[in-house]
């Protein structure tokens, strides 16, 4: 059996991480675990957990290790048990903290999937992330994010439906600089504890989709 291919992303809110995500998916046919979708799942539930998460994701703040780790362990545990052939996983938002990289590196390894690990850090500055945040749109029909990049900065109804663009609402000024000050804060932190390692693969996030794509191709070589 082929060691699968694990890819974890770095980056600040805004670098395009979900969109290299999807692109690496389809050419290596990982399974994708963000942490954004995840929780908007887990927030269905309306329970207790479901409702004071909605609350934090509102505000901009990060969502507890605990509660966070017990959600991915899951998802994790149950990839363990299919008995399909993992080609490979690769993590989206996850881990934003120290102590989250370093459970889900004790993590891979007990599920043995830890000899092939790749950690990507899509790099853009935090003005270029502002920017971005703050003119990225949302289509109110299919749900299909716009990012304020390149050739999608000019288009005025979304490019798959022809549905009307809107203000995504967790896009708010307020919740994008917490969100863009957790980054720096904790995320910082993490991008420091894969460097020290020898394993952080930088890339230039501020240049075209298909050029940040291309890149990460040649890294990772
Ligand atoms: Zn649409």
């Amino acid at each position: 059996m082929k060691t699968p291919q694990i890819f974890i992303l770095l980056g600040r809110s805004g670098c395009g991480k979900g969109t290299q995500a999807k692109l690496l998916q389809e050419k290596f046919g990982l399974n994708y675990i963000s942490s954004g979708d995840f929780l908007r799942e887990r927030i269905k539930t309306c329970d207790f957990t479901g409702k004071k998460m909605e609350r934090m994701m509102k505000t901009g703040f990060f969502v507890p290790t605990p509660i966070i780790m017990n959600i991915l362990l899951d998802i994790l545990e149950g990839y363990k048990k299919d008995k399909q052939n993992l080609k490979g996983i690769i993590f989206d938002g996850v881990p934003r903290k120290l102590i989250e990289a370093q459970v889900l590196d004790q993590a891979l390894e007990w599920y043995e999937w830890d000899k092939n690990t790749r950690v990507l850090l899509i790099d853009i500055s935090e003005t270029e992330a502002f920017n971005r945040l703050t003119k990225r749109r949302i289509c109110q029909n299919c749900g299909k994010l716009i990012p304020y990049i390149g050739h999608y900065k000019d288009i005025t109804k979304c490019d798959d439906c022809g549905g009307e663009l809107v203000m995504r609402p967790d896009d708010k000024e307020e919740a994008i600089k917490s969100r863009l000050n957790e980054f720096s804060d904790k995320t910082e932190p993490v991008v420091d504890y894969y460097e020290k390692q020898g394993r952080l693969i930088r890339i230039n996030g501020e240049q075209s989709i298909e050029d940040v794509h291309r890149e990460i191709l040649e890294k990772i070589n």
